[in-house]
């Protein structure tokens, strides 16, 4: 029996395995949409088995990830990171708004690899290349997806070349070099090296990455949803995160739809997804959508910024395509999108410096300063749970932890 099969998700045809999904160039045969999921065969019910492990990595769930020999998995220990109680965050939520809260954070900082949320979809597509015989491989990305992939494919052989904003910060373009892979630092912003990108693609037939609805992606990182029942027993009542493309959202939505047939108690977390002032293009989008009373194809509704001015250049996407994928997801969920000041990130930071003796990078951060404009706009409850996913560490933003 086969383990996995894709599915299109717009007309249901379906794909047999990556090998087939690769040749077809990723986009469904009959409809030529790029958007499909994976399907699976495992039985569900040993799935809560696994919460009483303690596993080294993500590839604890290799029965519901989409590989099917456990040989060709390339792994630095990534996925299975600590979730952690932040009570001087509590105590903040007790004290100043009288609000009995549970705060954990998922400290993505913690990952094997290269200290990010990236590190998971890395992992998984190593090894999925590996088992399919993929041999180079391109891709935009704004820095992490970057860094994470050419540690990741190096390790698999694979020859690899990224595009990346020319926003990028020069610790990031170090890191590719020393793997020896290719970067190529576009000269505009994010949407113009995935322009490069794409067009690398055509011209030298590489295979590229489907972005941020990419079954590898998605695959790996819903298995938060599966940490986060194995480690709080439960899932959390609200998710943050920063976001800029939106793979963390739609990822733990698909876990969610997976497993809640199986197990009804795990339920969509209210999402609160996070953008600084400096390139807010989906936090204008809801804005405008819940100011309008969600109208019909509201979430096509979105604005472009071209050139956005941040120095957090990892949440750098201008042109928020995923929009029309997330919003609904969010709104499903009865989240929000939040809006945090760039010129404040700083004290945030030298605030968990003090209170954990922690470093972590901006986009942490941005992530982290949610949680106050939550709690300053009344979105948190007596008796919630709240995660807060801090996406990465300091490593490649050495100008912004000497600030700190
Ligand atoms: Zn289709």
């Amino acid at each position: 029996m086969k383990k996995y099969q894709i599915v299109c998700k717009k007309c249901g045809t379906v794909i047999d395995n990556f090998k087939e999904w690769f040749a077809i160039n990723q986009k469904c045969p009959k409809c030529g949409s790029n958007h499909a999921e994976i399907e699976y065969t495992s039985d569900y019910s040993k799935l809560k088995d696994l919460y009483h492990d303690t596993p080294d990595s993500f590839w604890e769930y290799f029965d519901f990830l989409p590989l099917e020999n456990r040989e060709n998995i390339i792994s630095y220990k990534e996925g299975a990171i600590p979730i952690e109680e932040w009570d001087f965050l509590e105590d903040y939520a007790s004290r100043k708004y009288g609000i009995n809260c549970k705060v954990y954070i998922y400290r993505n900082d913690l990952n094997g690899g290269t200290n990010t949320f990236k590190d998971v979809a890395a992992s998984m597509a190593a090894s999925v290349f590996k088992e399919n015989g993929i041999s180079k491989y391109c891709l935009a990305s704004t820095g992490n997806t970057a860094t994470a992939y050419s540690k990741y494919l190096t390790k698999a052989g694979i020859e690899f070349t990224v595009f990346v904003p020319n926003c990028v910060n020069q610790d990031t373009v170090e890191e590719i070099k020393s793997h020896h892979q290719h970067i190529v630092v576009s000269d505009g912003d994010y949407s113009y090296a995935k322009k490069l990108a794409a067009e690398f693609h055509k011209n030298n037939g590489v295979l590229i990455s489907g972005g941020n609805i990419d079954p590898i992606r998605v695959e790996a990182k819903k298995t938060m949803v599966f940490e986060f029942m194995r480690q709080l027993g439960k899932m959390p009542d609200i998710y943050l995160q920063a976001v800029s493309g939106g793979t963390g959202p739609i990822s733990i939505d698909k876990g969610v739809r997976e497993i809640k047939n199986f197990y009804p108690e795990v339920k969509l977390p209210k999402m609160f997804l996070v953008q600084q002032d400096t390139c807010n293009p989906m936090v204008q989008g809801w804005n405008n959508a819940v100011k309008n009373g969600f109208p019909e194809g509201y979430e096509k509704d979105y604005p472009a910024i071209d050139n956005p001015q941040t120095k957090v250049s990892i949440l750098s996407t201008g042109n928020p395509g995923m929009f029309p994928i997330v919003a609904p997801i969010v709104k499903k969920s009865n989240g929000t999108f939040l809006c945090v000041k760039e010129s404040e990130l700083l004290d945030y930071a030298r605030m968990i410096k003090k209170e954990r003796n922690i470093i972590l990078g901006p986009a942490s951060i941005v992530c982290f300063s949610g949680f106050f404009e939550a709690l300053a706009q009344n979105k948190i409850e007596n008796g919630q749970t709240v995660l807060i996913n801090t996406g990465e560490g300091a490593a490649r933003s050495k100008d912004f932890a000497q600030a700190i």
